[in-house]
């Protein structure tokens, strides 16, 4: 269930029953679900502001499983399912986002923890695992990673995305001002000032912290930094304009960084691209990263949900958009 502090009137008893809606018609897809919240926020009680999201995003994700040993991810029963994933990871065409792409081990670490497996996406229990997945949603128990499944996962997975469930209804929320903070020091990738929501901050603080026990994401001073707090709309039309760096239409048009509340996140950087390319094999470099397994595991607990196709993109979902 989501953070249900601060929605007003109805919206609570609203919530709790779209998430019960949501655990009965977890077989009908994301549209589905959009199209169901839609309906329900007609009939809930007042009009509903941009500032207060009406509708329930996705349930949570399942805790996030620890790597398992090689003996726990043994499963013989899916031993040729796990044959075939092993093949498709690194070699399924498909276009997951709309780009052409090969191979999905991009996307196997936000796989495994919405399948509830700490196994790697080669062995026979993560097929399982998926099965499983597969089974509680209501498609075909095949244990196969595919396109159209992975379109259902990415469905869920973006409801959770408060800025998501808005944009469904075609709702842009208006741009965060007032009550933006920057930084402070040693937080901006590279010495950059980045300005956020302060609750936004104070949560990225407390994540922050938390991953740095960890000596493998400590060793690099980049990891975690900042590179993309706040932006206005009329700066992100400029870059569109000027530089053609348009982010799709979303950034053009519509960007989850105008809300204070989206914050780019160092990862890592494969050798030649930037922290924020979404070239191919930067994104699977930075899905390997430490820093980026972590947050996977973690960013949930301190209210922050990824937008899949980047790795570094986490919006925190303790205030409405
Ligand atoms: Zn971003």
């Amino acid at each position: 269930m989501v953070d249900l502090r601060g929605a007003p009137c109805v919206e609570r008893s609203v919530r709790i029953k779209v998430s019960e809606a949501l655990r009965f018609l977890a077989g009908l897809g994301a549209t589905a679900l959009v199209l169901l919240l839609l309906a329900i926020r007609v009939t809930s009680c007042a009009p509903m502001s941009v500032s207060a999201p009406p509708m329930a995003a996705s349930p949570p994700p399942p805790a996030a499983r620890a790597p398992a040993t090689p003996a726990e991810c043994r499963n013989s029963a899916f031993d040729a399912q796990a044959q075939a994933n092993t093949a498709s990871l690194a070699g399924l065409a498909w276009a997951p986002f709309g780009r052409d792409e090969i191979g999905w081990e991009i996307y196997a670490p936000m796989i495994g923890r919405e399948v509830a497996t700490g196994c790697p996406p080669t062995s026979p229990a993560f097929a399982a695992a998926l099965a499983r997945w597969q089974a509680s949603q209501g498609l075909a128990a095949t244990g196969l990673m595919n396109e159209v499944d992975f379109q259902r996962m990415r469905g869920v997975i973006q409801l959770r995305r408060p800025f998501v469930v808005l944009a469904a209804q075609e709702v842009c929320p208006e741009p965060t001002l007032g009550v933006l903070e920057p930084n402070h020091d040693g937080e901006g990738y590279g010495g950059k000032q980045v300005f956020m929501r302060p609750a936004a901050f104070a949560a990225y603080r407390r994540m922050a912290a938390e991953a740095r026990r960890d000596p493998e994401i400590a060793a690099d001073p980049r990891n975690l930094t900042i590179f993309s707090g706040y932006r206005s709309p009329a700066l992100d039309a400029q870059r569109c304009q000027l530089e053609g760096n348009c982010d799709g239409v979303v950034r053009a048009s519509c960007s989850a960084h105008r809300t204070g509340l989206a914050v780019d996140i160092y990862v890592g950087q494969a050798p030649g691209f930037g922290p924020d390319s979404s070239a191919d094999p930067n994104r699977l470099y930075m899905s390997r990263t430490p820093t980026y397994r972590w947050l996977v595991a973690n960013a949930d607990r301190f209210g922050f949900v990824n937008y899949p196709f980047e790795p570094w993109h986490w919006e925190w979902t303790g205030e409405a958009p």
